[in-house]
């Protein structure tokens, strides 16, 4: 419920926007709770909650009866699902669209938290590879977060302004502009947002935006997509954006056909080259919040910015790739991976990327500014090697290391980084599962154990 009333310029421009019944309607869900809805990891198998109805337009997100403790449920710090509001997922269907190549190269430019990073994450599955950036440091450690623990490995993580990825002009089978905005569409979820709005921060925004848009045009390769979206309704952020995407870069409209059952409202934003389809979600139509989204693809033949070079001889200052034979060194016995990965290290850090995306890697490492990438498999101390919490989340294999598998009490148990009991024996390095999920290691020293699990992580409630 909102304690905070709605500024009548914005009341104003919704009502413009809906007509008086609409908007009766609209105000109406603004005083409902906000449904609480999970997006399931699909090559993490945690089955469909109980009691919960699908999403029409994205076929791994369940809306929930009530909102649960997330915070004790195990399932949730495995990664098996992000809470996600219904609407994002759009995106999903989105991306099922598009005519893409069968290993495609996807740029998330404004990444945290990573809700819809970890949902392009699996859209890429084994083959693709996502660059997620966020340019500001805090939310860039959430997004770290909830990249490892998604555990797909297809992801690199950067930390730059828009600006620096002009290096990587016309590269990307599509970019993801998912903008920072008024937030008009999470004022029932946030009700802070109502506070923050003024039709000035929304001049300010559409600002921000427009620069970040003129950066992303000339990242999608020719005939490349673009994505673009907000959690705001005005036209202002969204339909005058894509007008200046179309009269300057030449963009063309793309379709993503609806079912008239989700709710979804399509709409024409008129341009100098025709009418371009842009989708809006309202939460009196949908069961989500508020969200504008708009697909566009980049023509065939103009080439603004010369393509990005692909890295030939990998040089840097602190990441190194590992020879192959790193699989059979003595001092490094539990790691045996498939042989379609590649080894970096940096500092005392052992990272695993898929081997088909070294060349890429390689190129986005010279030139940016590299947070995380693939999975980390754990430290260097010495001459042995500590697993790390990244690998164990993972879906890599961890095939020379004991297996326990933990209670739903017990997992909580290690999630609060407190002591477990082990049964199994054997000394050493045990990877601890809840319902066959890597949690985390523990080391077992035979009259007790030592919890490995990130301390930044753990749980601090009772
Ligand atoms: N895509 C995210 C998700 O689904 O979880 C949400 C992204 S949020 C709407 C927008 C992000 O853009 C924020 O994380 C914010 O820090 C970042 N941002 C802020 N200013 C920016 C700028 N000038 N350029 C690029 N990103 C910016």
């Amino acid at each position: 419920m909102n304690e905070y009333p709605l500024p009548s310029h914005f009341l104003e421009a919704m009502k413009q926007q809906l007509g008086e019944s609409d908007l009766n309607l609209f105000l109406q869900a603004l005083q409902q709770p906000a449904p609480v809805s999970i997006r399931l990891n699909p090559s993490k198998g945690m089955p469909a909650p109980a009691a919960s109805e699908p999403v029409g337009w994205s076929p791994h997100a369940f809306l929930l009866q009530s909102r649960p403790s997330f915070t004790l449920d195990p399932y949730f710090h495995a990664g098996a699902y992000y809470v996600q509001e219904a609407s994002s997922g759009f995106l999903n269907h989105v991306l099922n669209q598009l005519e893409l190549p069968e290993a495609p190269l996807a740029l998330d430019l404004c990444a945290a938290p990573g809700g819809k990073s970890t949902l392009i994450s699996s859209f890429l599955g084994e083959k693709g590879l996502l660059l997620a950036n966020e340019v500001i440091k805090s939310r860039n450690q959430v997004l770290k977060e909830n990249t490892i623990k998604w555990g797909l490995g297809n992801t690199v993580i950067t930390q730059n302004d828009p600006a620096h990825f002009a290096q990587l002009s016309n590269s990307f089978d599509f970019v993801l502009v998912d903008a920072p905005c008024s937030g008009e569409g999470l004022f029932r979820k946030d009700p802070q947002s109502i506070q923050e709005w003024s039709p000035e921060n929304v001049h300010l925004c559409q600002g921000r935006q427009s620069r970040i848009l003129q950066e992303a045009a000339a990242l999608p390769k020719p005939e490349g997509y673009l994505i673009y979206s907000t959690c705001t309704y005005n036209s202002l952020e969204n339909e005058e954006n894509i007008r200046s995407l179309v009269a300057n870069f030449g963009y063309k409209p793309v379709e993503i056909p609806i079912d008239p059952a989700w709710g979804i409202s399509q709409s024409a934003c008129e341009t100098e080259r025709g009418a371009y389809p842009v989708y809006r979600f309202y939460p009196h139509r949908v069961p989500g919040e508020g969200l504008f989204m708009a697909v566009l693809q980049r023509p065939p033949s103009e080439d603004y910015r010369k393509p990005a070079k692909m890295g030939k001889d990998f040089r840097h200052p602190h990441l190194q790739r590992l020879p192959g034979k790193i699989r059979n060194h003595p001092s490094f016995p539990t790691l045996d991976l498939a042989e379609n990965y590649a080894y970096y290290q940096y500092s005392n850090h052992l990272f695993a990327l898929p081997a088909r995306w070294v060349a890429w890697f390689e190129t986005i490492a010279t030139r940016m500014n590299v947070q995380y990438f693939g999975v980390e498999l754990g430290d260097w101390a010495r001459d042995t090697f500590l697993p790390g919490p990244a690998w164990a989340l993972s879906l890599l294999p961890k095939p020379s290391y004991a297996v326990e598998e933990l209670t739903t009490e017990e997992t909580i148990r290690y999630l609060k980084k407190e002591p477990i009991t082990l049964s199994k024996a054997d000394r050493g390095w045990v990877l601890v599962n809840y319902k066959g999920l890597g949690m985390g290691w523990v080391k077992n020293l035979g009259n007790r154990s030592n919890n490995y699990y990130p301390k930044e992580w753990r749980i601090r409630m009772d």
